[in-house]
């Protein structure tokens, strides 16, 4: 059956499949109303898909909200084995989704394969093992009456409200990676500590990118998830995310997306006091010192390209110690020709911005840097044939001579644009990577520990990466500081954030 859904979507031709529905108490539900997706790679509408209104969402937590009477009772035992049998679905067929995934986002079909559908497969297994022994603490408590013996229980929270963006669909609805090799590098990272946590929820993806998480809602069913536990409304944010947002019964909103959009979404929830965590965007610093070790200019390069750029711990400034700046920039803009881009069905490194909006966007910086006298070394817009004319393409773009307080060094661009300035010493170079209102990640490159842990040290970031990019380990805390985010995830933080810890002390 799962075989027959996702083949069905691959096979039709752009237009010619059903509408997509909601995910509605274990039901596909046809919406009052639906709107275009469009392909960025042919800038064409390939399928229509729900434009969720406030009363499905008031459905789809009205279905959540009775399922929870008996999931939250439920085993974390039984949890996991019914997350592990969708992660086992998702493997199965972990091809077939990618080539959904690439043509929904645009990412290069071979990073979706072995980037964002191994990565969401991980996720699911790695919440739904370690949940077994993740929170648990107890206490004796000796009075000169007695003892008693705290113990602290996890409950879980209620309807949760799952919004996610654009750039990793299903990867960030599930999200997790572990370690990443430096070559490779979004629901199941929300979904899976959600629901080993015992709580039930909606989703609302990306309206952009929807497909996948489509394709998920089936394996959930076909695995044998209680009707009402997970629930998923396609559409708008500005109709189906705002009215999850401000759903009485929805007590948590994870949101991964825009600091505008993250930043509303706090002032709303916070009317009701709701639990909320924001993954928002960035302004990643990289901080080259003049003993980097040239194998990584590979790496450096890649943190800045990898999926178009648009990934948020994407590197957009690189600081480069003056002693090597010219030397360092030609070899870097050397490495940023290399990518191959084109029809990210085919075997390219770079694939279409995720849509003609975003498009626009990204060039109007590029537009920026040349009016603000930039250097534009490389890149810009780049027209792809055989059928993806009309696609949305930017080369990588390496730009030099910028101020810092230009708009393409302080604004969050989002795609393969890059901005290098010179530096001369360590104090120098760390107030000014932590000179804009942002602060997701960072990296630093060098061959002096010192140096590296120093630096590292004294930025603001949620994560610094030294000599490395995009490696991550699920126990470690994974979030943003300043207008990056509220909230940590990971394996022990996402669990603290999906439960409400309770201490129950008994007189033994
Ligand atoms: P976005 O903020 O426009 O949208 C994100 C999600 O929020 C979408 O599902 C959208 O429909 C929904 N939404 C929009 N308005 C809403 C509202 N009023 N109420 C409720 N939901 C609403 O972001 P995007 O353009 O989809 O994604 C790109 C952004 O995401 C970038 O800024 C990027 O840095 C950020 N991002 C951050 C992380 C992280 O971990 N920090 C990861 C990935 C992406």
């Amino acid at each position: 059956k799962f075989r027959t859904v996702i083949q069905k979507l691959i096979d039709s031709p752009d237009n010619q499949h059903e509408p997509l529905t909601n995910f509605i108490a274990n039901e596909f539900v046809k919406p009052e109303k639906w709107m275009h997706s469009v392909n960025p790679a042919t800038g064409k509408p390939w399928i229509k898909i729900p434009d969720g209104t406030a009363s499905e969402v008031d459905s789809a937590v009205a279905a959540a909200k009775e399922a929870f009477k008996t999931w939250k009772n439920t085993t974390v035992q039984q949890r996991s084995t019914l997350l592990n049998k969708v992660a086992n679905l998702i493997e199965e067929f972990n091809d077939e989704i990618a080539i959904l995934e690439s043509r929904d986002q645009g990412k290069p079909i071979g990073l979706a394969k072995v980037m964002d559908i191994p990565r969401c497969v991980q996720n699911f297994r790695d919440f739904a093992n370690s949940a077994l022994y993740a929170l648990s603490t107890s206490k004796i408590l000796e009075q000169p009456t007695g003892k008693c013996v705290n113990y602290v229980k996890h409950d879980p929270v209620g309807v949760a409200g799952l919004i996610s963006p654009w750039n990793l669909p299903l990867y960030l609805v599930t999200f997790r990676f572990r370690t990443i090799k430096p070559n490779f590098l979004k629901l199941s990272f929300k979904l899976a500590p959600a629901l080993v946590a015992g709580n039930t929820v909606v989703c609302k993806p990306s309206e952009m990118t929807s497909v996948t998480a489509w394709v998920l809602m089936h394996a959930f069913k076909l695995v044998g998830f209680p009707s009402g536990v997970v629930n998923m409304v396609i559409g708008e944010g500005r109709s189906a995310g705002q009215r999850l947002v401000d759903h009485p019964d929805v007590h948590l909103i994870s949101f991964t997306g825009s600091t505008l959009v993250g930043t509303k979404i706090q002032e709303d929830g916070a009317k009701m006091n709701k639990k909320v965590s924001l993954e928002m965007g960035g302004k990643n610093p990289g901080i080259v010192y003049t003993n980097y070790r040239k194998s990584d200019i590979a790496t450096i390069a890649r943190s800045s390209f990898l999926n178009q750029g648009e990934i948020c711990l994407c590197t957009s400034r690189l600081f480069v110690q003056r002693p090597i700046f010219d030397d360092f920039v030609k070899s870097y803009v050397q490495e940023a020709q290399k990518f191959t881009i084109g029809d990210p069905s085919t075997q390219v490194q770079i694939g279409a911005m995720n849509s003609k909006v975003h498009f626009e966007k990204v060039k109007k910086y590029i537009e920026i840097a040349k009016k603000e006298g930039g250097n534009i070394h490389c890149g810009g817009v780049k027209t792809v044939s055989n059928g993806c004319e009309d696609g949305y393409f930017i080369a990588p773009t390496v730009i030099t001579g910028l101020p810092d307080s230009s708009q393409c060094m302080t604004d969050e661009i989002f795609g393969p644009v890059v901005c290098i300035t010179p530096f001369d010493t360590s104090e120098e170079v760390i107030e000014r990577a932590n000179s804009t209102s942002y602060g997701l990640s960072a990296t630093v490159w060098s061959a002096n520990t010192d140096e590296l842990l120093n630096t590292a040290n004294e930025l603001r970031a949620g994560t610094v990466w030294c000599n490395t990019w995009l490696a991550r380990e699920l126990s470690m805390p994974f979030g943003g500081c300043k207008q990056s985010g509220t909230g940590r995830e990971g394996l022990h933080d996402s669990l603290h954030f999906y439960s409400d810890a309770k201490t129950v002390c008994v007189n033994l």
